[in-house]
């Protein structure tokens, strides 16, 4: 951390924030200019906060040097893998995640099971606790939703992804799922991403529709910070003014991201875009740009989906898409 003081600052306003930082057991190191005083602390600067040096008197600036999220960061690692028992996320072969946004019934979740299995996908996705707009619209079947993805993985071998809303169900839903998903409306839930941090399982992170890369990288050093290393990030879409889709699909994020932390990083095109004519799209851009999966919305009867209809992909498009995907992924050295 680097401390600009104001110019011509008093010898009192400089020697009270060298005082704090020697309180805080760091190093000051004051360099005497002809106009300012700048002091560098040596040492992790994370433990003093920024807000509180520049309230003290004469403080012009203050630089972090030493990025927040210590774990998440690039600082010690390169690049990590998330491993779902064979299936490992951050590698060389794109993980694709497929399913309906919610488990309606178990005809319809062992239908796609088959379906996204035979395509391609490793992992099946599907929400048993939704987290809707409306208290009154389908919430999901809960405990028999994750009973049912259960059985899916049994009769295909598919790994599971499904969103846990609240950390009372984290326990719950570890026993049934392969991966814990957090989801946009979840992402700062403090106390959820902490009850995620003190499991072992694999968590899927999304980005919050407000949030930007700081603070997901700082949502995911919370899970991490708990023990739990093992999470995969998820640009799902921001909020802007746009409105002709659901959400504005940030594909920047993937690159950006990658140069922050080491970390995977996935993409959703579905909630994304909000638009099934957009997803294959979507999908496309986002491996060409680096993401190490996807997770798309699929349906055997896209029309009759209980939720988000409108973003979901039949299986039959979701098929053809996972072909065009791999031509895609070879050109950018990777596999799928
Ligand atoms: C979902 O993937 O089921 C979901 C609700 O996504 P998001 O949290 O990104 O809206
Ligand atoms: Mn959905």
């Amino acid at each position: 951390m680097i401390i600009v003081m104001k110019k011509g600052a008093k010898k009192s306003s400089i020697k009270h924030v060298i005082s704090q930082i020697e309180k805080a057991k760091l190093k000051p190191v004051p360099l005497y200019g002809t106009e300012r005083t700048v002091i560098a602390i040596i040492g992790d600067e994370r433990i003093l906060h920024k807000d509180t040096l520049m309230a003290f008197p004469e403080v012009e600036k203050v630089m972090e040097v030493l990025k927040p999220y210590k774990l998440a960061s690039k600082e010690g690692k390169k690049s990590s893998k998330v491993r779902v028992g064979d299936v490992v996320i951050g590698g060389k072969d794109i993980v694709i995640m497929a399913g309906p946004c919610a488990v309606e019934n178990e005809k319809q979740i062992l239908n796609i099971a088959k379906s996204v299995k035979k395509s391609g996908a490793k992992i099946l996705r599907g929400g048993a606790f939704k987290p809707r707009t409306g208290p009154y619209n389908f919430q999901g079947l809960r405990e028999k939703g994750l009973k049912l993805l259960a059985k899916a993985r049994k009769k295909t071998g598919l790994k599971i992804v499904t969103e846990v809303l609240d950390p009372r169900d984290v326990k719950l839903v570890s026993r049934y799922t392969d991966i814990l998903q957090i989801g946009t409306r979840n992402m700062q839930n403090y106390p959820l991403l902490r009850e995620a941090g003190k499991t072992k399982m694999p968590v899927l992170l999304k980005r919050g529709m407000w949030a930007n890369y700081k603070e997901l990288l700082l949502a995911a050093e919370y899970i991490m910070s708990q023990g739990n290393r093992e999470v995969i990030l998820c640009e799902r879409g921001v909020r802007t003014f746009e409105n002709y889709t659901r959400n504005t699909l940030d594909i920047s994020a993937v690159p950006a991201l990658k140069e922050q932390t080491h970390l995977p990083v996935i993409v959703d095109p579905s909630h994304g875009t909000g638009k099934k004519s957009l997803v294959a799209a979507m999908s496309k851009a986002s491996i060409a740009a680096g993401a190490d999966g996807l997770i798309i919305e699929t349906h055997n009867n896209p029309e009759k989906a209980v939720v988000d209809a409108d973003q979901t992909i039949s299986t039959e498009e979701f098929s053809r898409l996972m072909k065009e995907l791999s031509a895609i992924a070879k050109a950018v050295d990777r596999r799928l």
